[in-house]
């Protein structure tokens, strides 16, 4: 059983580890953040959410063993695999989420039927890397077509980049928490558009 307080479930929420260094490695799942709570790995955890697991009865007491995780862990040492990380998957959701769900071309800001635009169109050689995608409502993609936007005489309202580690974990998680995303937010860089 998993409750937050005696309420909520919360078999989808991700905590956030961080290392000692106070380096943000990675999103891990209830069952990764209780074996690493179980194991001495999670040095102390902090945030505003805080999350209580019920396991089974304890043999001698009788009563239910629990185990109460904070939405951010830090874990004793640090992480070399986060800091290696220069590339991040490239989904149509942490796409949309970078672009803040607008379209790149009208600009109408829309939560479903967003589809990913290859800028310049995979038949003209473009790839499908984040330099080259931007997240594009349904009837600019029908417009475009498979032309350039010199064709069109087309111009983007943003320039798309590459996330960094930091941004991919603030666009990887849709169920990200307040105090989790306030955290990842005072790492970015000042010029980074998922800061503000
Ligand atoms: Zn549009």
């Amino acid at each position: 059983m998993i409750r937050e307080g005696a309420r909520m479930t919360v078999t989808n929420q991700l905590f956030l580890a961080i290392d000692s260094a106070g380096f943000p490695s990675r999103w891990m799942d209830w069952q990764e953040a209780v074996t690493q709570e179980v194991l001495g790995k999670v040095a102390y955890g902090f945030g505003e959410h805080e999350f209580t697991f019920v396991g089974g009865k304890n043999r001698d007491s009788g009563l239910d063993s629990t185990v109460t995780l904070k939405s951010i862990l830090v874990l004793h040492g640090v992480s070399k695999l986060a800091k290696r990380r220069t590339t991040i998957p490239l989904t149509n959701s942490s796409l949309f989420r970078r672009d803040r769900n607008m379209c790149a071309y009208c600009g109408s800001i829309q939560t479903r039927g967003l589809t990913r635009d290859h800028i310049v169109p995979l038949s003209k050689g473009g790839g499908n890397h984040w330099l080259n995608v931007c997240a594009c409502c349904s009837d600019c993609n029908v417009r475009k077509g498979a032309q350039s936007l010199e064709d069109l005489g087309w111009q983007l309202l943003y320039l798309p980049y590459a996330p960094n580690h930091q941004e991919g974990l603030l666009l990887e998680n849709r169920k990200i928490l307040f105090d989790q995303m306030e955290f990842l937010r005072s790492m970015l860089p000042k010029h980074s558009r998922l800061a503000a």
